[in-house]
């Protein structure tokens, strides 16, 4: 079975596993998880950020960085199609009482000027804008990088107007491989920021959010509240250290074998590619003609070996650790075949 239906599929490799299976441990909610410990050093010394506490999940980052940056009935600006908005089972409402507001960019991404013309000073009648939210890469635009300039002058333009920034870095790193950029350049107008390690990085469980000492007290009493906080996570800890020691540089060959799925594609008649170059590991397409309503095209694909997934309109494909370049090919062959059928 290929299985490019996310890049949350990712399973740890060996060496991983052996890290995992040998971590030193403590009491992770007493501060006294050496492992747990070191990764947050590792990983607010890489974002620049003060401080950093680990989480169960990306989503619990996104719930908690809101939380921490929010009072109910304020206003958070964030784009339409941001993971934030559209998959969190509404968390920025239902646990903090924030009000989205919406900004309709373009692959994801957003100017100053928008930031701008959705901020409200908050009086008797409007909410207050509080907080501006970014993702990098962007998920549903195909994985798309944000510029360093572009995204840095949102960021400063937020907080000219006196809002927190928070920025969704579940694949910040694909971005930092992607664009040649240290990830921490391009979270240096963001007052948060988290990365993934279930995601490309190939680790089982984790996520870590950054920001400032008083910004991390505030998310580990809602970490706390929601039951987030934990005991002796070093050994989830361990396979994210190993993720950064061994995951990063090698995220640039699943952008590699992106785009040779992408070019694939490019050759069968009846898809159609929404990009004509992928930014980092993630492809959409569309097969104008077959519906994405239901999941018959999924199953035959499945029937023959491969799993994509539909996000949207549209079809998803996405590259990651365990996927090769055989993998690929194989792929493309299989969505061929099928079609032609
Ligand atoms: C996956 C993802 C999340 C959520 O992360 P989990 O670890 O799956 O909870 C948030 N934002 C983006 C952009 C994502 O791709």
């Amino acid at each position: 079975m290929i299985n490019l239906y996310s890049d949350t599929q990712s399973r740890p490799t060996d060496g991983m596993r052996a890290a995992i299976a040998s971590a030193d441990v403590g009491d992770e909610q007493k501060g006294t998880d050496p492992t747990v410990n070191r990764l947050l050093k590792m990983v607010s010394t890489k974002l620049g950020k003060e401080a950093a506490i680990f989480m169960p999940s990306g989503t619990m980052c996104n719930a908690i960085a809101v939380a921490s940056h929010c009072n109910r009935g304020e206003g958070v600006i964030a784009e339409s199609t941001s993971h934030l908005i559209r998959y969190e089972a509404g968390g920025m409402s239902a646990l903090s009482g924030t009000i989205p507001e919406f900004i309709t960019g373009s692959s994801g991404q957003f100017y100053a000027g928008d930031v701008e013309a959705h901020f409200h000073p908050g009086s008797r009648y409007t909410p207050k804008t509080t907080l501006l939210c970014v993702e990098q890469t962007c998920n549903l635009a195909g994985g798309a990088v944000w510029g360093l300039e572009q995204i840095r002058d949102v960021g400063a333009t937020a907080k000219k107007l006196g809002m927190n920034t928070h920025m969704d870095g579940a694949r910040l790193l694909n971005a930092e491989v992607s664009a040649g950029i240290p990830a921490a350049e391009f979270s240096d107008q963001y007052d948060s920021v988290w990365i993934d390690f279930t995601k490309g990085l190939g680790a089982p469980m984790g996520a870590v959010l950054c920001g400032s000492e008083a910004f991390v007290n505030r998310a580990w009493q809602w970490k706390h509240r929601l039951g987030g906080a934990m005991r002796q996570a070093g050994m989830m800890a361990a396979g994210c250290i190993y993720a950064l020691d061994h995951n990063v540089e090698r995220l640039a060959v699943d952008h590699v074998n992106a785009n040779l799925l992408n070019d694939g594609l490019k050759t069968i008649p009846a898809v159609k590619v929404r990009q004509d170059k992928v930014a980092s590991n993630i492809v959409y397409f569309d097969i104008p003609g077959v519906k994405t309503s239901g999941v018959e095209m999924l199953n035959r694909l499945y029937a023959r070996g491969l799993q994509i997934g539909i996000v949207g309109d549209g079809f998803r494909a996405v590259t990651y650790l365990n996927i090769t370049r055989i993998d690929i090919e194989n792929a493309v062959a299989i969505l061929a075949d099928t079609l032609k059928e």
